[in-house]
């Protein structure tokens, strides 16, 4: 795969507090004019990282890179990166249009060139006519536009975005996301966006890396995350999935058959087959799992009771005791066609191999 040359390479960082490994040994690059989520769970490195990149702490060992020049050591105020903190951090007594000009006056840049970019940055944030405005008359999305346009006014070639949406009440959080996508390619800078919620990721990022326990496990494009994760984390992080357990039977084209410890029989896709009696992992998407009164697909599954139904944006999702006492998800679009199964109906489950991923860890 041809790799074109990244804007931020981080070289094999890492990063302790006393005890407390926050990084070990990460390695990332980041290409020019890409929305980037890290994603993971609370205390999993997010933080260290963005402060490391930004310039707030220095790494312990390893080496940031940006457009090829080494900037480890740099301040943070001569770096071309800039950070919109999760409080938005705005000067309380500052009018709004104060608030972006700030950065630009402490650079001594002429007043006609700061009148015009902080009208421009206005502009690019739908926040034309609030220049004359102090935050405490800004509702919380308004800040959060100012914060950005603060953040973006100075043009830099990276902005760090610290759980940019966390302030925000639901329904906003979702218009905001559309927003903050139409802002990165508008104005090119490459966004690194740090969040725990893997749905906002998954909207918004042209790339994620998954974050777990101060490392990376994995870093691809949200669908390919999804669609095939690499470990069981990342499986069970970034969206729903059913996991059985067991130890690898026989190989198959493309893929193992495993027997789990309750008795089942199931067959799954697997890059790197292990060898026969590897204890493995198989993970399988709720939307992948058929429901019927008769196996779909003849083997791979097995039959059970419909425990729970619930209805949510259009779509079904069902969970299933199977005999063998496994618990199981399935879901499915809502069609007036499609099959509805009620509380106590016994059905038989069942997924095709190709849809499932056999993890080794
Ligand atoms: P995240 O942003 O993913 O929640 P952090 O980067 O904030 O994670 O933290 C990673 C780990 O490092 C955690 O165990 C956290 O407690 C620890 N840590 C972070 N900052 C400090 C600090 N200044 N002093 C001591 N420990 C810290």
């Amino acid at each position: 795969m041809q790799t074109a040359k990244p804007l931020l390479r981080l070289e094999r960082l890492s990063k302790s507090y006393g005890g407390v490994v926050a990084l070990h040994d990460v390695s990332l690059d980041i290409p020019a004019n890409e929305f980037f989520a890290l994603l993971g769970p609370s205390g999993c490195g997010k933080s260290t990282l963005m402060r490391l990149v930004a310039g707030f702490e220095t790494p312990d060992s390893g080496r940031i890179q940006l457009d090829g020049v080494d900037i480890t050591h740099l301040p943070p105020h001569l770096r071309p990166v800039n950070m919109m903190f999760q409080s938005y951090a705005l000067f309380p007594h500052m009018s709004v249009a104060q608030n972006i000009a700030f950065g630009l006056e402490q650079e001594g840049r002429r007043r006609a060139d700061i009148a015009m970019r902080v009208a421009d940055m206005l502009r690019l944030v739908q926040m034309g006519d609030m220049g004359q405005r102090r935050p405490d008359q800004l509702s919380g999305g308004q800040k959060q536009r100012v914060a950005l346009a603060r953040a973006l006014v100075k043009n830099p070639r990276l902005l760090l975005l610290d759980e940019p949406l966390a302030a925000l009440d639901r329904k906003l959080r979702h218009e905001t996301q559309f927003e903050l996508m139409q802002l990165q390619r508008e104005t090119g800078t490459s966004f690194i966006v740090v969040t725990h919620d893997q749905d906002e990721a998954m909207v918004m990022a042209t790339r994620m890396a998954v974050m777990r326990a101060g490392a990376i496990d994995q870093v691809g494009a949200p669908r390919q995350v999804y669609e095939e994760p690499a470990t069981r984390h990342v499986a069970g992080f970034v969206g729903e999935t059913n996991f059985f357990e067991g130890r690898v039977l026989q190989f198959m084209p493309g893929g193992v058959s495993i027997q789990t410890r309750q008795g089942l029989e199931l067959e799954a896709a697997c890059r790197e087959p292990p060898p026969l009696g590897t204890r493995v992992t198989i993970s399988v998407r709720p939307e992948h799992v058929r429901l019927g009164s008769v196996g779909i697909f003849a083997t791979n599954g097995g039959a059970g009771e419909i425990v729970d139904h619930v209805f949510r944006e259009g779509f079904s999702t069902w969970r299933i005791r199977l005999e063998s006492g496994d618990m199981v998800l399935a879901r499915q679009p809502q069609t007036e066609a499609g099959t509805h199964w009620d509380r106590g109906a016994r059905v038989f489950v069942s997924f095709a191999p190709e849809s499932a991923r056999a993890l080794l860890r």
